[in-house]
Formats: C-alpha cells, structure tokens, sequence
C-alpha cells in the first residue's frame, strides 16, 4: 500500500544535500556542567532543525523506518520539519510514539534509525533523533498537545489496569485511551515514569519533561494512582475480581538490583546503582539540604560497570561533588554497552575510566565504611554468549586502590513480587514474566511487557512491546464483549 506523504517543500537540490553538514546541537560547557544538574544538551534551533531536515534524500524506501521499533514514519515528519510545520510534525510521530520529547533524549538513535539512514552509508546520517527532541519540545512549548488535537472515543465501559508507570505501562495507557476504555495507571513509587523518573538524572532527562507527558494522558482520560503496590496493597486477581478491571497489563521493569557478591558490597559507602540514582533523582538528593536526602560527597568515587546506568551514576556522583570519579569496568571500552554520547560526556566531564579492572573485594575502616577496593587487571578473552570478548583475569595483577564511595551498576533483575502472589503468570528461570509476542501471559486478561519480559532493556523497545500489548488487550476486551453479550 503506498502512504500518502505529506507535500515537501524541500527545495534544496538532491546533490547539495549531500554537502549540508549534520547540525551540532549545543550543549553546555563541560566544566560548568559536571558542577550542575541542568540539562547537558541544548536542543537544535529551529534554523538547525529546517537544515538538517534539508539533509533528508526522502528515499522510496526508508530504511530508516525498519530502524525504528515503533515504526515512527520518520521521512513524513522530516518533510513536515522542511515545511516548517512543527507542530504537524510532532503529531505525526505521536501517530506512533506518544513519548517523542523523551525518545528524542534517550534513544540509542545511533543503533537504530540513524544506523540504518542511508544518509549514513557515504555521510553522517540524519539526526533523526535530534529532529524528533526538537519537534516534541517545540509542540510542548507551543500548546501542541493529544488532549486538544484528538477526538475523545465513545467510552466502552471496559476497564483496564496498567501495573507500572514506566514507558511500557504509558504506551499501554496512550493507545488504550483513544480506544475508550476506562484507563488506571497503578504505581508504586510516589512518582510517576518508571526508570525515566527515578534512574535517568535529571541532566539528561529533565522531569519536567515527563510530568508533561503524564499531565497530557491525565487530560486525555488516563487515571493515575500512587503509592499503590500490586501484589502488597491489593492483587491481581483483587483487580480483577473485588475492582471490576476487565484486563490487566503488568509493566513492572526491572528493578531488583543486581550485586557482585564480593566481600565488602554490604560495607557503608556501597550502593547499587538504583539506590543512588533513586536518592539523587526521586528523593533530590542532589538537592540537598534543600531537601532531606544526604548524599556523600566522594573523594574517589568508583562506579562499576560499563552501561548506561553505570554513566548516570558516575556523571551523578562528579556533580555532587566527588573529587575523582571513576569507572572501573572489567572489559574494554568496544564492549561497552552505553550509548557512545554518554562515553563521550562523561569524558568530557573528567571522569576517569578504568577499563578492564574488576574488583574482588572491598575493604574497611574499623567504623565499617568502605575505604579501598581489591582489583585484578583483566584480558579479553574469547567471546561469550553475549558475542563480546570474555574477561580473564592476569595474573599477578592485583592492586589495591583507595575508594570512599562504591557505586554497582552491574545490571538489574526482576522483582518477584507478582510471581509470588500471583503462581497462575508463568515466570522463567531468571523472574521473567513469560508473555508471547503479543504479550499475552498465562493468566486470562494479563498481558506484560517492557523489562519484565525481555530483562533490562531500552525505553523504545518497552514503549514498542506495550504497543502491540495494546492491540492484543483490544482484540482480548473486544471478544469478550462478543462471548458475554
Ligand atoms: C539508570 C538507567 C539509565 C537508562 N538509560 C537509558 C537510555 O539512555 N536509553 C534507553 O533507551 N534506555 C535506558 N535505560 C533502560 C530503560 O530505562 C528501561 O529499559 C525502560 O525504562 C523499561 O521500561 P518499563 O516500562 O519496562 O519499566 P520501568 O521503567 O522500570 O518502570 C516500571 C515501573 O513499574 C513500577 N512497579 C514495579 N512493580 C510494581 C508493583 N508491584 N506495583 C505497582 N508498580 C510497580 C516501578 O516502580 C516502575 O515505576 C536506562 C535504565 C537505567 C536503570
């Protein structure tokens, strides 16, 4: 079927447009920003976005799109941006991402859209992602919004409940809105957003941001409710049975915190990688004494690991003022599985990196606080499961290094509270919930998606699962209707 595309009015010749050079976005400087909490990068001017727009060669086929795991019709919204419609634009992405000021910060763009722009085979691709931010905050700041843009839908009377505030629980909520069904977000935490609010710092996602979002799906019809732990305050089946929710949607993450379990991890001075981001983020520690969550301020700061988490967790711990702030991570930099923006950030912002180390133990003072970490020197040995060189240790390598804070950033699991209370959902060997493509669990009328499913993922493809978990609960609540009435 051919799309109907909108009109370009990109009246730059093909052959310049391969000369026009990707547009930079302005970020703050790098000393001035590893002592703040503000934003890093600055957005794209709307000058920029139209020139980079320009770039756009509007393939037959765009590639760009497969890239995408929502399917964002990304060449529809570049024309619209090279029509200097804005706004037009940004409704187009919501057509299938109904998080694009979000997705435009944090996407890996670099391994998806942008990876496969053909832009990208002979030049730099298009910043497919710095358009996407661009648009989204525009329409933000321009009272672009779905509350006034969309038709509200004849109400179903079907009610659904949507387990976990987090970009899968808010995809759900934004697609099963529009179908009129009766919609309520429960959460546990006192924010909502999931990893977006209480792991991603402030400097890289403003929460502002976010509360805009969730304002948007409130003024469209979405109920949230806090402080609500299903599985403790009421569960599944209570839902479903004593509440009357015709169907469920479990989007809980994955937000057990894994350890090393080394000697030492307990030791004061030690955190994982949620409690820290969570103090700093949810609980302002950043803030402090402002607001009333302390956070130590390091004279060596270690953050072990190697991914996105690991980053945010050592930028966070520079800006609060840690003399030295390191990462120590026991492959080397080509395996590292943050996003290379946040490499280069944190580079630029002094923080040390420590590849291919990995500690054994962590050491105290007689008052029980840590004060050194035990390493060993590593070596790339040959790949494992995961298809990257494994780490070996060498021989005689060991060191002792002076540390008075210790971050562990070394992944998350899932949290078995449902699996507990709820024995109908099957789980895997690693807490997974078990769902199918669709996302349909085990248990009639739940569905689940996001990191709960797939383990420690990424914002887009959690916000892609609960998608086709929306269609699936549609088709699910539309049958039932049929077989009852
Ligand atoms: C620090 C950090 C940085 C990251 N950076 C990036 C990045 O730059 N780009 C990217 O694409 N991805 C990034 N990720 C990964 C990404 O954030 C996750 O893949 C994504 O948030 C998963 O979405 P989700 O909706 O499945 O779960 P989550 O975002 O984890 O949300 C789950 C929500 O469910 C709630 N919940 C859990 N159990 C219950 C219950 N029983 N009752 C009620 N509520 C419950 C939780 O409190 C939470 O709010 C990062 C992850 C972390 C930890």
């Amino acid at each position: 079927m051919i799309r109907e595309r909108p009109q370009s009015f990109n009246e730059v010749p093909m052959k310049e447009r391969l000369t026009i050079p990707r547009q930079e976005m302005p970020e703050q400087d790098a000393v001035e920003r590893s002592g703040n909490f503000l934003e890093v990068n600055l957005g794209l001017t709307p000058e920029q976005a139209v020139i980079e727009a320009q770039r756009c060669i509007e393939c037959k086929k765009p590639t760009c799109m497969d890239g995408c795991p929502v399917s964002i019709k990304i060449p529809d919204f570049i024309q619209l941006i090279c029509n200097q419609d804005f706004i037009g634009a940004a409704d187009k992405i919501k057509e299938d991402n109904s998080l694009p000021a979000i997705c435009g910060r944090v996407c890996p763009q670099e391994t998806q859209c942008e990876e496969v722009c053909v832009m990208g085979k002979r030049f730099e691709p298009v910043a497919i992602g710095r358009l996407e931010r661009f648009v989204a905050d525009y329409a933000m700041n321009h009272g672009g919004s779905d509350a006034k843009t969309i038709e509200k839908p004849e109400p179903t009377g079907q009610k659904v409940a949507i387990v976990g505030s987090g970009p899968a629980g808010l995809a759900v909520a934004s697609d099963l809105i529009k179908e009129g069904h009766e919609v309520t977000v429960f959460e546990a935490l006192h924010e909502f957003g999931g990893v977006l609010v209480y792991g991603i710092p402030e400097f890289r996602l403003p929460k502002v941001i976010l509360k805009e979002e969730v304002a948007s799906l409130e003024a469209m019809g979405v109920k949230f409710v806090k402080n609500f732990i299903v599985g403790r305050t009421m569960t599944i089946q209570e839902l479903m049975a004593e509440e009357g929710f015709d169907a469920v949607f479990l989007g809980l993450g994955a937000g057990l915190p894994r350890f090393m379990n080394i000697p030492g991890e307990n030791l004061n001075g030690v955190y994982s990688a949620n409690e820290f981001l969570t103090r700093s983020n949810l609980m302002r520690g950043y803030d402090f004494p402002e607001w009333d969550t302390p956070l130590y301020r390091a004279k060596h700061a270690i953050v072990v690991g190697g991914g996105n988490t690991a980053m945010d967790a050592v930028r966070t711990a520079k800006r609060l003022g840690a003399e030295e702030a390191s990462i120590v991570y026991r492959r080397s930099e080509e395996e590292m599985p943050a996003r290379n923006e946040e490499i280069h950030h944190a580079k630029e912002e002094g923080v040390e990196f420590m590849n291919l180390v990995n500690p054994i133990e962590f050491i105290s003072d007689d008052q029980g606080s840590v004060v050194a970490a035990k390493c060993l020197r590593m070596e790339l040995g040959e790949p494992d499961d995961s298809g990257r060189r494994r780490p070996v240790p060498m021989e005689g390598s060991e060191f002792i290094m002076d540390v008075d804070m210790v971050v562990i950033a070394v992944g998350n699991g899932s949290n078995p509270l449902i699996a507990q209370t709820t024995p109908e959902i099957d789980t895997n060997k690693w807490g997974n919930i078990v769902a199918d493509d669709d996302g349909r669990t085990s248990m009639e009328g739940v569905f689940a998606g996001g990191d709960i499913v797939s383990g420690g993922a990424t914002v887009i493809l959690a916000m892609g699962q609960g998608r086709k978990s929306a269609i699936a609960i549609n088709e699910y609540l539309r049958t039932k209707v049929g077989s009852t009435s």
